[in-house]
């Protein structure tokens, strides 16, 4: 991608109306944009970091045996109330409209009811089972605060799987499974090493269900922790959890903010029932289907990277999820010899198919194309000038450690591809 031809341009400033630090940067760097409070756009270089971490996801669910579907935003009441979920009372984020042809409907928040109700038209013996199904899907919720920039969000995409099992011991596999699918997942976006999962209130048949805290000073939530021993509970069930079980003691806990950024949960029989999704067991007796559902926001997640890895330059991207591998940065000016050599480098990198970002700008000074690359984030800068041009080294700059190298053009290619 051509920097000329990008719509996007960075900022000279952050937004002055921006509190959380992953706004700012994602705003300056033109990689998100504000359209109210609460909702943002994902602008082309956010889409590929947002489509990145979507791929993330997938491959991991698909490697536990999920299977990928879609289900609509606009709700039935009717469907609701089965599991007393319609109410304003019970549930506080719904965002509810009229049909014009009369009668009520409602956003999705989440989609436990909706999945039970089309798995009754699948599920008939024991021999359906165990299956899991997921989708990347926009949640609606009337959150009453969004202060956290695209950590909480009204309008969001989520990640969420239901499984369907037949016995406790199918569900219990499978929860396991994703929960090292979930970690998998927080190593591969390079928040791994913070990530906790954390024991939390409210399973239906276990006592706990587990949430997947990141530390940071920006998160909203508190954990209890002890890094060393890798063990973590959620604030509010503390006094809850037996500490001597898990190998603590509360004086070796330290309390640290974090963000949720996924969880899991074991939700019993409770909507099965509710709905009436049930099947035929081996003596041929109907039994309600156990289930459970298991969440990710994207945003929320690509939100916590920034938070975490950025410096005081700039967002600082994983490989894994950067919107291009290298910055290829033209210090050309107005010298048409350098503009096309680099014009060449671009093209041959593209080639052997590395992920470029190429300022190719002839009216910018160099100081501005580095502070602005440094701002962008890409996990390796590639300066061209005219000393590249005349000596053959290219100056590499690994952004995250600063790292320098010196590599031939040739060096360049294998180095990249
Ligand atoms: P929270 O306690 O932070 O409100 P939640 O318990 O409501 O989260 P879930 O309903 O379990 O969250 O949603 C699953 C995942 O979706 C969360 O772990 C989080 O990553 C993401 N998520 C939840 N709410 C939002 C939001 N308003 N904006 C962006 N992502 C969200
Ligand atoms: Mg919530």
């Amino acid at each position: 991608m051509r920097q000329t031809h990008l719509f996007t341009k960075t900022k000279k400033e952050a937004p002055g109306d921006e509190v959380a630090k992953n706004a700012q940067l994602l705003m300056q760097a033109g990689y998100i944009y504000k359209n109210m409070a609460g909702a943002y756009s994902f602008l082309p270089l956010g889409l590929r970091v947002i489509e990145k971490i979507n791929t993330v996801i997938r491959e991991e669910m698909d490697a536990i045996g999920g299977q990928e579907m879609h289900m609509p935003s606009l709700q039935d009441p009717a469907l609701w109330k089965q599991t007393d979920r319609w109410s304003d009372e019970n549930v506080d984020v719904w965002f509810k409209s009229e049909l014009q042809a009369g009668g009520e409907v409602g956003l999705a928040w989440t989609h436990e009811e909706v999945i039970t109700d089309i798995m009754r038209q699948y599920v008939s013996s024991y021999k359906d089972l165990p299956f899991f199904a997921y989708q990347i899907q926009t949640k609606f919720r009337n959150e009453m605060r969004a202060k956290s920039g695209i950590m909480r969000t009204r309008e969001f995409a989520m990640k969420d799987l239901y499984s369907f099992c037949a016995t406790p011991e199918q569900h219990e596999a499978f929860y396991e499974s994703c929960a090292d699918a979930y970690m998998k997942i927080f190593d591969r976006l390079g928040i791994g090493d913070k990530t906790y999962k954390t024991f939390a209130s409210g399973g239906a048949f276990t006592k706990f269900s587990h949430e997947f805290q990141t530390l940071a000073e920006a998160g909203e939530d508190v954990v209890y922790v002890n890094e060393e021993k890798g063990i973590a509970v959620n604030e509010e069930v503390l006094a809850e959890v037996d500490l001597s079980e898990l190998g603590v003691t509360k004086e070796e806990l330290e309390e640290r903010k974090s963000i949720e950024v996924g969880n899991i949960f074991s939700l019993g029989t409770k909507f099965s029932e509710a709905i009436g999704l049930t099947f035929k067991d081996e003596e041929g007796n109907d039994q309600p289907v156990i289930m459970g559902s298991y969440g990710i926001g994207p945003a929320r997640a690509m939100g916590t990277v920034v938070d975490l890895l950025s410096d005081e330059k700039g967002i600082v991207w994983p490989e894994s999820i950067a919107p291009y591998k290298v910055h290829l940065v033209g210090l050309n000016g107005d010298d048409a010899e350098v503009k096309d050599y680099a014009d060449g480098i671009y093209t041959a990198l593209k080639r052997r198919g590395v992920e470029v970002l190429y300022d190719d700008r002839t009216e910018v000074r160099p100081g501005q194309k580095f502070a602005d690359s440094d701002l962008l984030g890409m996990p390796y800068r590639v300066v061209v000038s005219r000393k590249t041009k005349e000596e053959g080294k290219f100056e590499v700059v690994t952004r995250a450690t600063g790292e320098v190298r010196y590599l031939s053009e040739e060096e360049l290619y294998t180095d990249f591809t």
